[in-house]
């Protein structure tokens, strides 16, 4: 930052935003902010001039990595050319970006909502969904995530919707089981289950009328970079077609290469009707979120009211910085590059799973993985839990991601397991060099495991 802007000390600036800042998803005591003042490709710079590589991609959203040329000078433009227009104008770059979102998104997703989040993109899903069919509920997963807004927070199946209970829960969203063959919550065996947690689905669509939709991760994410098998998605969308309720895709972590494909929905060739994404869209540059919907659902609204909108609905600073994002993944080959490097990654972490007891399961795609600790393998029983995250009881994987932070390697840990998802510019000896650090760390893990 420029001298004129600031004549604060770092010590100032940790200070002053921890006094008056919310840190979010924590107990405040105890809140000790990193000041970060650089970053560059894979690596941020605190103040102390230390380098951390970023190995979660800060939190799975930098997809290009920091500094991308072509993502700030779109920047810079948009602001020098036309910094705001009210959403019932046509831009320019809202034009290029939803040509460009027609090459991208699954083929038949042509009509778009621009939202500043993730978890606004979902309210947005969840209002069209119910002003289309009429209907309220919407059917989510214990095991997932949506965002942090009313409505999205009551779709979340983790613990970070405990604390709104009991309205978290808003009118309207029953929950069902996720899928999860390492520990499947109805305790059925792939493949001799015929995927069961979709049979469970359509009970519950049969037997609670009123179902306006059903919303997935695609590859869940923070819960646990979850991968479906192959029959998971196409069966689900059979059973929406045949009960008439809208399959939604919330794609804020899946998406933009993440999983070697621009959607993970393509991994399955399987289209959903509506399509909520953000992160990757600008990775991260700017806050932009998309709900895409299906051509059926943009006519419907030709004679329908389409009561949603925001003051900040396309804004023009989001805009470019994503056409942007998405030439420049096209010009780096990411997508591929993430699908190409998928297996790299997945037989490093196979040999870890190999090496030590504590690793009970490695699962992924792309540049997207999850490695989840167990205190026995064959129990399969986690270090913690849920509730212990939301009692703020020391986790085991927050020890070993400070152990890894302290020698400069970044990495996301939830409850019982580490997302590991760099930048997709990554190196493979970038990729060695985080594994390696993990590999280092988890002999604390094999020492809790006692015997
Ligand atoms: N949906 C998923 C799958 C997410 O991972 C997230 C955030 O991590 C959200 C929704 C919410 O996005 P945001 O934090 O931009 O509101």
């Amino acid at each position: 930052m420029s001298e004129q802007l600031t004549t604060l000390t770092s010590d100032e600036v940790v200070q002053i935003t921890k006094d008056t800042n919310y840190g979010t998803w924590r107990f405040q005591k105890g809140w000790n902010p990193m000041h970060i003042v650089d970053a560059e490709g894979c690596y941020i710079t605190d103040a102390n001039g230390k380098k951390y590589l970023d190995f979660s991609s800060q939190l799975m959203c930098m997809n290009l990595g920091h500094k991308n040329a072509a993502v700030i000078d779109a920047i810079k433009k948009q602001a020098e050319d036309l910094a705001y227009a009210m959403p019932g104008y046509a831009t320019t770059a809202r034009a290029e970006l939803s040509k460009l979102l027609l090459e991208v998104l699954p083929k038949g997703l042509n009509k778009f909502f621009f939202t500043t989040s993730g978890t606004d993109a979902n309210e947005a899903a969840f209002k069209i969904a119910r002003m289309y069919t009429g209907k309220s509920k919407v059917i989510a997963r214990y095991r997932s995530y949506h965002g942090s807004t009313a409505g999205s927070i009551a779709a979340t199946g983790d613990p970070r919707r405990w604390a709104m209970e009991p309205r978290g829960k808003g009118p309207g969203i029953i929950f069902g089981p996720e899928v999860h063959c390492y520990k499947c919550p109805i305790k059925h065996t792939y493949p001799e289950c015929g995927i069961a947690c979709v049979d469970y689905l359509e009970h519950m669509i049969r037997n609670e009328s009123d179902v306006a939709a059903v919303l997935v991760e695609p590859i869940v994410g923070t819960n646990g970079v979850i991968v479906p098998p192959a029959e998971y998605m196409p069966k689900l969308r059979k059973v929406c077609d045949e009960t008439g309720v809208l399959l939604i895709a919330d794609e804020v972590m899946s998406g933009w290469g993440r999983a070697g494909e621009w959607f993970a929905m393509n991994l399955w060739g399987v289209t959903p009707d509506i399509l909520t994404t953000a992160k990757g869209i600008t990775s991260a540059y700017v806050p932009l979120g998309l709900c895409a919907t299906s051509e059926k659902i943009g006519d419907f609204f030709q004679d329908h009211y389409f009561a949603h909108g925001h003051t900040y609905e396309a804004h023009p600073m989001t805009l470019l910085p994503a056409v942007a994002t998405i030439q420049e993944m096209k010009r780096l080959g990411l997508v591929e590059r993430a699908r190409e490097l998928g297996p790299f990654v997945e037989a490093k972490l196979q040999a870890l799973k190999a090496k030590h007891k504590s690793v009970g399961d490695v699962r992924g795609k792309g540049l997207f993985w999850a490695v989840d600790l167990v205190k026995n393998q064959a129990t399969k029983e986690p270090f913690n839990t849920y509730t212990d995250k939301v009692s703020g009881k020391p986790l085991l994987v927050d020890q070993i991601a400070g152990k890894m932070l302290s020698e400069g390697v970044i990495m996301q840990a939830w409850v019982s397991h580490f997302v590991i998802a760099p930048p997709l510019i990554v190196e493979k000896e970038e990729i060695e060099r985080g594994i390696d650090m993990l590999d280092k760390y988890l002999s604390i893990a094999d020492e809790a495991c006692g015997g």
